[in-house]
């Protein structure tokens, strides 16, 4: 079902996240018949480009990266025709007029704010003053979404002060992930899990994002901010907001993002004794992470392991265990609901431990398997065994092979109007909240990360977080 006629205004237009994402994206959903023929999608950059420049460097790009779909040249020159270029500078008066000029009022129109986040002021202030921007206008902003409360503040600040919180749609892809959806489906569409789902039959939730690449180009970058404020901050609590809120009345946007808020709010503070931070060690040619960051006395982490616990009624007591880090011997994004033993076995002989387990895998590929236990099959007499409900969607879905990427799914979100999987301003505050002290606390101690083996599952005590309360990593261990 297409959506409605839209201008799309991508400012950082030929950037890095336009050419790999964002473009590439809305060709697919042009291709699914989605992205309406009248619509147009307007770079806006610094680069002294005209239309046709604009649309052979967008060629090239979907080239690149957009995959199989690529190669449907005909397709591509029809999407390339609704693209438009203006140089903009977000910090003058070029390009502003041109831009208003091009404006269709008629239609819905979205400003995509893929630049730095020190020119998200500059932008919308202009926006307001050239009158391109309206109270129906939507605004959609990247992460990083500040780096500690006082400046996720000021950035919140700088955007009410020309938009209505109904317009700003601040981006997380982990929500745009179809398992992400997934989950809330699961958890709030079956009468199965929900009984289930708290303290008296959780024994503890995983919830772990690996990376096998290490920081690369991105070095001297991403030592400004390490996996606390890269992956933590932002993903992981996003995650664990998805999985452990209460059912909102109704599934709309702020129902949704009221729940997450709660949990948020109730997020125990993290002893430092929980808290497992490292960086990983040069491995033969394979440089380290210092000298990835060029920085040679760094102490930021490019690993991170945690242990907290939600203080509430459904969740205390129950640990949530939280990982992620860069050249991990796997890639994988995974969240595991580990629920209690039975407590009492009436299978004689029967000395294993068996667990309902619920995996729900974001990456490399999205599924989810739930473990249960049965007997084994053959004339052995009542062994069991536990095996995998599979529930992979490529397979259960039959037919339906078009997975959306998840920039492409929140990019048509917006214009549809549908905040839901956007991060609201206090959720974004409330999470740097509970993360600035932890972070502080290292700056305050000097805490320096421990070195990992590159292809190991990140520093041993990451495993003793665990370990030492008789419970192990579901994998990657
Ligand atoms: P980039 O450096 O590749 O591109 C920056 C873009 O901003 C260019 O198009 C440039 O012309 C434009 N620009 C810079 N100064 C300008 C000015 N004064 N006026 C007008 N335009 C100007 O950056 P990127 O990697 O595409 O990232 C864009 C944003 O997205 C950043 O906030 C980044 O943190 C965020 N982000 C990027 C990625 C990624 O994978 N690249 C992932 C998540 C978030």
């Amino acid at each position: 079902i297409p959506v409605e006629d839209f201008d799309l205004v991508i400012f950082g237009g030929t950037g890095d996240l336009a050419r790999r994402k964002i473009l590439p994206g809305l060709f697919r959903r042009y291709l699914s018949g989605q992205m309406p023929d009248t619509s147009r999608i307007i770079g806006a950059a610094r680069s002294d480009l005209d239309d046709a420049g604009y649309r052979d460097m967008v060629r090239e790009a979907i080239a690149e990266f957009g995959g199989e779909e690529a190669k449907n040249t005909q397709e591509l020159s029809a999407f390339i025709a609704q693209l438009h270029y203006v140089t903009v500078d977000a910090k003058g008066d070029g390009g502003w007029s041109e831009l208003h000029e091009m404006i269709r009022f008629e239609a819905v129109n979205a400003f995509y704010f893929s630049v730095a986040p020190s020119l998200f002021g500059d932008l919308a202030e202009r926006l307001h003053t050239y009158k391109i921007a309206d109270k129906d206008s939507r605004v959609v902003v990247e992460k990083p979404f500040g780096r500690d409360l006082d400046t996720a503040r000021e950035l919140n600040a700088t955007l009410a002060q020309h938009f209505d919180e109904k317009q700003i749609y601040r981006i997380d892809h982990y929500l745009g992930k179809e398992t992400v959806q997934n989950l809330m489906a699961v958890r709030f569409g079956n009468i199965l899990f929900e009984p289930l789902w708290n303290n008296h039959y959780v024994d503890h939730i995983e919830i772990t994002v690996a990376e096998t690449v290490g920081v690369g180009g991105r070095g001297a970058y991403y030592d400004k901010s390490g996996a606390m404020r890269d992956m933590v901050q932002n993903h992981l609590m996003q995650l664990l907001c998805l999985i452990a809120m209460e059912a909102p009345s109704v599934f709309d946007a702020d129902a949704v993002r009221d729940e997450k808020l709660k949990v948020i709010r109730a997020l125990q503070p993290v002893e430092p004794h929980h808290i497992v931070r490292g960086q990983y060690d040069r491995a033969g040619d394979e440089p380290s992470y210092r000298e990835d960051a060029g920085n040679e006395r760094s102490f930021t982490e490019s690993f991170i392991a945690m242990r907290t616990e939600i203080a509430n009624w459904r969740w205390a007591g129950v640990p949530f265990y939280l990982r992620t880090g860069k050249k991990l011997k796997a890639r994988a994004s995974e969240i595991v609901v580990v629920f209690k033993d039975l407590g009492h076995s009436i299978f004689p002989g029967d000395q294993e431990r068996h667990r309902n387990i619920l995996s729900i895998q974001l990456q490399p590929n999205e599924g989810m398997q739930l473990r249960v236990t049965i007997k084994e099959p053959g004339p052995g007499g009542m062994r069991l065994v536990d095996v995998p409900l599979d529930m992979t969607f490529a397979e259960a879905l039959e037919g339906d092979n078009d997975t959306v990427d998840a920039y492409e799914r929140l990019i048509m979100d917006v214009i549809r109007g549908n905040q839901t999987l956007f991060m609201r301003g206090d959720e974004v505050e409330a999470a740097w909240e509970w993360t600035d002290p932890i972070i502080q606390g290292w700056e305050a101690r000097g805490d320096v990360p421990k070195l990992y083996d590159q292809g190991s599952a990140g520093p041993d005590d990451a495993l003793l977080l665990m370990h030492r309360e008789g419970r192990r990593w579901s994998q990657i261990k």
